[in-house]
């Protein structure tokens, strides 16, 4: 096959005009290689754009609410395309601590978010995380020391609040401690029983005391 002479945006691909990188992922393929890059399209893409306050804040919320850089910013994913890729980038370079700010958080939905359902996405401007992206923030949060009953009660619960809005995904460390006192008089710990006002059933209102028929101290 011949090596291609022109670049997608038809500029001369010379070997003054090229430069070597290496490749990581691409989608369907993963592995690494290594690639030509155009550098007239480099620098276009590293050029200075102006960028509007509302722009930049559908990006946070993007990346607040799972989305990868590319996912926010490049037209292979319109309908989660909230700003252009120089846009951001001018603006990451502006202001530094947004910089800091949003580079974890792209690192974060790198991963764990990369294969995010498209179809759940709704219009610019509002997102609505996947529950792939709520478990896995929730389990991030919860200590794997706890029972396996235990944790998987206080993940249930919390991913439960999130989808419900009474919990904020970026205040799951802070507030954890209430979901895991919930879970706490739910079941018994090595430290005490469980607590007699905790609710006998998942679903019900009556509390376990009521449906004690025996006496416990007989
Ligand atoms: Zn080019």
């Amino acid at each position: 096959m011949m090596a291609r002479t022109i670049c997608a945006n038809g500029h001369l691909l010379t070997p003054e005009n090229t430069t070597i990188k290496v490749v990581r992922i691409r989608h369907g393929k993963r592995g690494r290689w290594l690639a030509r890059q155009c550098l007239a399209c480099r620098y276009q893409s590293m050029k200075k754009s102006s960028y509007t306050a509302e722009d930049v804040k559908a990006a946070i919320q993007g990346a607040q609410a799972g989305f990868t850089m590319a996912q926010l910013t490049s037209y292979r994913h319109p309908n989660t395309r909230v700003i252009r890729q120089n846009q951001l980038m001018t603006a990451m370079q502006d202001k530094p601590k947004l910089a800091s700010a949003l580079r974890p958080l792209f690192a974060r939905n790198r991963i764990t978010n990369h294969k995010i359902q498209m179809q759940r996405l709704s219009p610019r401007g509002i997102f609505a995380p996947s529950s792939d992206v709520i478990l896995r923030s929730v389990e991030a949060v919860v200590p794997q020391g706890l029972t396996y009953h235990q944790r998987q009660e206080i993940i249930g619960e919390m991913v439960f609040a999130v989808m419900e809005g009474r919990l904020d995904l970026n205040d799951l460390r802070i507030r954890y401690p209430e979901f895991a006192r919930g879970a706490d008089r739910m079941f018994p710990t090595k430290y005490a029983p469980p607590s007699l006002d905790a609710p006998a059933f998942r679903d019900g209102a009556s509390p376990l005391i009521e449906t004690i028929t025996r006496g416990l101290w007989t």
